[in-house]
């Protein structure tokens, strides 16, 4: 069994993205600017959006965060996000989800300049991926790709069961893993909370990605042996032993699942820094005017 170390391979792309932006500097060129939006307090929305800020600081890149109280009226949002969508300088927006309840989450991101959406959420941005155009592809299932490539796995042929059908991550993975490229070329079933033969359909997985929200629902017998396994869940569960009262844990159930597999992705530091590094190459690809992603 083999760790993907998401720490690892995340810190190669950003060593490899802070040169680049050193070449910008150097020539006198633009530098990246990203401008990210968090909604209200809670918790995993700071942390992720601090870890972002933090990345873009480590590579040189510029970032405003723009803070808000979860009172915001969806029309002063929507004006801040035009403000964004017409300032030159910032080259990458992302709107930090979920929302609060009273915001229509799909009128914020259809207000976002396809061209700086670097999430890759925006309808017209969905489409080019689905037909394999040149886009921004959503950062985590990116991400999962770049660890796939990283760790030269061949995923010719091989059965990709992707258990979660949300628009950020099972739907956008399953269209990667089945194109016609490095890595792809999977036969993908795509399984949700309908599917009726779950664990059947696990069995036969040459590889299996877990994006459900569910704390350590894969388990051992669900999983073939030397099954590649991608663990995307970050649930909090309750530890009187930490400071914060919380660990975190993934959607797999990784003490029982590693033993069986040929490769796992571990949580913490697996999916989510790749998320963080694929997120900071769409930018850089935002501030240079070319969408380069189409693994
Ligand atoms: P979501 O709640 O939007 O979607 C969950 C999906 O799981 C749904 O499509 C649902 O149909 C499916 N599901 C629920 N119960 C099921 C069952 N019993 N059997 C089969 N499918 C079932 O979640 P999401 O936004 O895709 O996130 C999933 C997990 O990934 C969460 O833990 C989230 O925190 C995490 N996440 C991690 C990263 C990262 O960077 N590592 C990024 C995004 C999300």
């Amino acid at each position: 069994m083999q760790i993907l170390d998401g720490k690892l391979v995340s810190k190669a792309i950003k060593d490899q993205i802070a040169v680049q932006v050193a070449e910008l500097k150097a020539q006198g060129k633009k530098i990246p600017h990203l401008a990210a939006i968090l909604v209200g307090n809670d918790g995993a929305s700071e942390t992720y959006v601090a870890s972002k800020v933090k990345s873009c600081a480590e590579i040189g890149y510029n970032s405003t965060l723009l803070r808000f109280d979860s009172q915001i009226s969806e029309k002063h949002l929507l004006d801040n996000i035009n403000m964004l969508n017409e300032n030159p300088d910032i080259d990458g927006i992302l709107v930090q989800l979920p929302l609060p309840k009273h915001i229509n989450e799909e009128l914020v991101i259809n207000t976002i300049d396809p061209s700086k959406d670097v999430d890759g959420f925006h309808p017209m941005n969905v489409g080019k991926m689905v037909s394999g155009l040149p886009t921004f592809i959503p950062a985590t299932p990116y991400g999962i790709m770049l660890m796939l490539e990283h760790y030269n796995i061949d995923t010719k042929g091989k059965h990709a069961v992707v258990i979660g059908r949300s628009h950020i991550v099972g739907t956008p993975m399953s269209i990667l893993l089945s194109r016609n490229s490095n890595p792809g070329n999977c036969t993908v079933t795509l399984t949700h909370s309908h599917t009726k033969n779950l664990k059947e359909l696990c069995l036969q997985a040459d590889i299996v990605v877990a994006a459900i929200g569910k704390p350590e629902f894969v388990t051992a017998d669900m999983v073939k042996e030397g099954a590649i396994v991608i663990d995307v869940g970050i649930n909090r569960i309750p530890d009187a032993s930490k400071k914060s009262g919380f660990r975190l844990v993934g959607d797999v159930k990784f003490d029982e699942v590693s033993p069986r597999s040929s490769y796992i992705t571990p949580v913490p530091g697996g999916v989510g820094p790749m998320t963080i590094a694929a997120l900071l190459k769409n930018t850089y690809h935002a501030a240079i005017g070319q969408k380069g992603n189409q693994n």
